[in-house]
């Protein structure tokens, strides 16, 4: 749950960090916890990173501090390593030929293997972060041009990585041979952008050019654009999360609209499991477009029954239990005169721990709904993801180990329906040797360490399950 984002400025202007800025901007969604910006003026590459959202950096004259033509940045919300400023991307390292700064989106599933590697070669760490270690690789390679170096360093990389990385005059972007996570290549009047979703793309009024392939690496300087596959495997594995609920609803990715596609997954929801009430609504904001096309189907006035206040931040809700519940309460709230003595379908992404689902229903009769059914956009999750979105381990799961009308009873609601995996694909359109459904399925794409997958350190990091953020899961 990353958003990276790189520029190459070719008219002379040297804005890369606002114009990174903006794109990250875009990209919040996709992490909170800390923002990072590494901008080269052609001789230095210098970096700024801070906790917190994007905005933080706004009050620290970025364009300052980060003069330049060549820039790349980050939103991070970690899986990989504590949540803390040495972790915040972009990784800067000096190696033998100069500066690299990078940026990684995705989690690698042979970090055992590779770290014992450094390890006995002496390599000293500073982060807790898989990323890192990409970074180490690269430069154990820089007697050679960088491209041969990213080239040779991610050979031996398994599991999920879109990675932008830049030196003094270069700009790379380059997706794992799986295409599990997003990069698209964009281009305004005089600059190439890459980016892991086209909304940032859009946000720069520029234009989008293509998607970065799977396996494949692009690099630009100066006004050259070159591209080489780099990476082959013949399992493609596109994370099908991307389309439920990652991206934003303004994006487009491989072709597909985010809000189109989530609204005919919420149709085929309706389609599977008809329910008689009178409003439907989403639990927001992410649910919007699955509940309209839920509603459209079924025939069912859409409704606003919950509202969010996006204002309040994942920190603020975490010392004490009772202070989560207020937070819970400030973050969520009901309209009783849209609810009262109604019989709702309330439609969510999914159903994760199950904590956001009890409390928004438990919300829903108290401000008078007579009947609450719960539709979910997705089937139940079963399995953790080791490819970088937090999803947590199996026994936090509320689907592991309980039968359906268990779990409609601990979180309360009349009746609870997911979507089916053959629903799923049907309304996205894919072939499902294409994508990645583990989290559902338990078919994972590549290995993984189940004894290592979730901290560097060793040591799963506790992820708050209440509604705290958009990355809630
Ligand atoms: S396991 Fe799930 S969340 Fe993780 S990459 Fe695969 S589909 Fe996406």
């Amino acid at each position: 749950m990353c958003g990276i984002f790189g520029i190459y400025q070719r008219g002379g202007d040297n804005t890369a960090a606002e114009l990174t800025a903006l794109g990250l901007f875009a990209l919040q969604h996709r992490g909170q916890e800390s923002v990072g910006i590494a901008v080269s003026d052609g001789e230095q590459v210098r970096i700024h990173k801070a906790m917190g959202l994007v905005s933080s950096l706004l009050h620290q004259d970025i364009a300052a501090r980060l003069p330049g033509h060549v820039g790349i940045g980050h939103v991070r919300y970690s899986t990989h390593g504590s949540s803390d400023l040495a972790n915040a991307q972009p990784l800067l390292a000096v190696t033998g030929s100069g500066p690299v700064a990078m940026a990684h989106n995705g989690n690698l599933t042979n970090t055992r293997p590779l770290r014992e590697n450094l390890f006995g070669q002496g390599t000293a760490f500073y982060t807790t972060t898989d990323s890192e270690l990409i970074l180490h690789l690269i430069a154990a390679q820089a007697a050679k041009p960088l491209e041969e170096a990213v080239q040779k360093a991610v050979a031996g990389l398994s599991g999920s990585f879109s990675l932008v990385i830049m030196n003094e005059r270069k700009l790379i972007g380059l997706r794992d041979a799986h295409g599990n996570r997003p990069l698209l290549l964009g281009k305004a009047e005089d600059s190439f952008i890459l980016a892991s979703e086209s909304c940032a793309i859009a946000a720069l009024n520029a234009e989008v050019v293509r998607e970065i392939e799977p396996g494949e690496m692009v690099v630009v300087e100066g006004s050259r654009v070159t591209s080489r596959r780099i990476l082959s495997h013949p399992r493609r594995a596109f994370c099908i999360f991307e389309y439920i609920y990652l991206a934003r609803p303004d994006s487009e990715l491989a072709q597909v609209s985010m809000h189109e596609v989530r609204k005919r997954i919420g149709g085929e929801l309706a389609r599977e499991h008809p329910i008689e009430a009178d409003i439907v609504i989403p639990v927001p904001n992410s649910a919007k477009s699955a509940a309209l096309g839920y509603a459209e189907v079924a025939g069912i006035a859409f409704e606003i029954g919950l509202v969010t206040n996006d204002y309040v931040g994942r920190t603020f809700i975490s010392p004490t239990q009772s202070l989560r519940q207020l937070g819970v309460q400030i973050k969520l709230n009901a309209i009783p005169q849209v609810l009262a003595g109604k019989r709702v379908i309330l439609v969510d992404d999914s159903l994760v721990r199950g904590t956001t689902s009890k409390k928004a229903i438990a919300m829903l009769r108290k401000a008078g709904a007579r009947e609450v059914h719960l539709a979910i956009a997705a089937p139940p999750f079963l399995y953790p993801c080791y490819y970088g979105i937090d999803v947590p381990e199996t026994d936090q799961l509320i689907a592991s180990n309980r039968t359906l009308s268990e779990i409609r009873e601990l979180i309360g609601a009349d009746s609870l329906h997911h979507i089916s995996l053959e629903g799923l694909y049907k309304a996205v359109g894919a072939e499902r040797s294409t994508m990645c459904d583990a989290c559902f399925s338990g078919e994972f794409f590549t290995p993984v360490d189940e004894e290592d997958p979730w901290n560097f350190t060793g040591g799963r990091k506790e992820a708050n399950g209440d509604y705290a953020g958009s990355n809630r899961l």
